[in-house]
């Protein structure tokens, strides 16, 4: 609820504060159990930092984190091991998030080291279960990562993140570094383990082609707040915000789904992403937007519901 994460900026020779990076502005929503909740938004977005900071990987500036009905926004480092393993993040690159110098058994073992008191022989035993699960052999424990292909370090990276049998998962760009062909793959496996475990997942991606399958709700981001945001269906067939509609414009349609998709409305998005550091005023979108008027630079669009669930930022939506 209304989570801030905002990042001095330094500057002059004394290194002073002399602004703030506005990475996440005023963001709330929440996420049903079970359920994959997809976020989307270009590089520079946000949606990263609102992952780290809901996990606490990074602390708020401001706002409140529930989990479970607690508040974990304010809890001190000790409290929060509490809850730890009950919330994991999958990377998006593979190369990085795995130390070379340890086995595979090692680093799928390393969170139940840390986190449990299991013994030795039970670590193994789970590092075992959850390696065939992802799909890979029990013999693969013995190699190192470099020994795997991108898809296989995703999978490894995926065991390491659920062997503490998590409840909630973010999963930051997890396909994002991987060859298209087996981007899919993946995407399915990750479903699975979903279904299987019971997971509920929040999906960063930065198009909303591979949100699109995966995900239940589907919110997209720009400049730290969100534009829109609502079930799946609703949101590819119904886009509100101009920003979704040039989104979806750059993603081909394929109707091959149940009940196909409308051929679109094309938005052409022109121009880069603002500066989070200095954001246009009103809305922040304005400086891209094909619709913008008088209205949208002095007053900043809050997020109302549409329709049911479907909610937009958005001046045209609003009297
Ligand atoms: Fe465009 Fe104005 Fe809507 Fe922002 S509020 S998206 S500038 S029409
Ligand atoms: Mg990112």
């Amino acid at each position: 609820q209304n989570v801030k994460k905002y990042f001095p900026i330094k500057g002059g020779i004394l290194k002073r504060t002399v602004g703030h990076l506005k990475a996440v502005d005023d963001v709330s929503f929440q996420i049903h159990k079970g359920e994959t909740l997809g976020i989307v938004g270009e590089s520079g977005s946000g949606k990263s930092t609102l992952g780290r900071v809901m996990l606490r990987l990074l602390d708020p500036t401001d706002g409140t984190i529930n989990f479970n009905d607690v508040d974990i926004s304010q809890l001190k480092k000790k409290e929060m091991n509490e809850y730890r393993k009950d919330m994991q993040i999958v990377f998006q690159d593979p190369f990085a998030s795995l130390n070379s110098k340890m086995s595979v058994g090692e680093l799928i073992e390393e969170p139940l080291l840390v986190q449990t008191s299991l013994s030795r022989s039970e670590r193994q035993q789970k590092a075992a279960e959850m390696i065939e699960k992802v799909g890979l052999r029990r013999s693969d424990l013995q190699k190192y990562p470099h020994e795997f292909s991108g898809g296989q370090r995703q999978r490894i990276s995926i065991a390491r993140a659920l062997v503490l049998e998590p409840k909630f998962v973010i999963c930051d760009e997890p396909v994002s570094a991987l060859d298209v062909s087996i981007q899919a793959q993946v995407l399915n496996l990750m479903k699975d383990l979903q279904d299987d475990l019971g997971l509920t997942y929040l999906f960063i991606a930065h198009d909303l082609s591979v949100v699109k399958h995966i995900s239940d709700r589907v919110a997209v981001m720009y400049l730290g707040r969100i534009a829109e945001i609502a079930p799946k269906k609703e949101l590819y067939n119904n886009p509100l915000h101009p920003y979704t509609k040039g989104l979806l414009s750059s993603i081909p349609v394929i109707d091959t789904e149940e009940g196909g998709e409308k051929q679109r409305e094309r938005v052409k998005l022109t121009g880069d992403l603002p500066s989070p550091a200095n954001p246009p005023s009103g809305c922040t979108f304005r400086t891209r937007c094909p619709l913008a008027h008088d209205r949208c630079i002095t007053e900043r669009p809050e997020l109302v519901e549409k329709e049911d669930g479907h909610f937009v930022a958005c001046h045209l939506y609003t009297s």
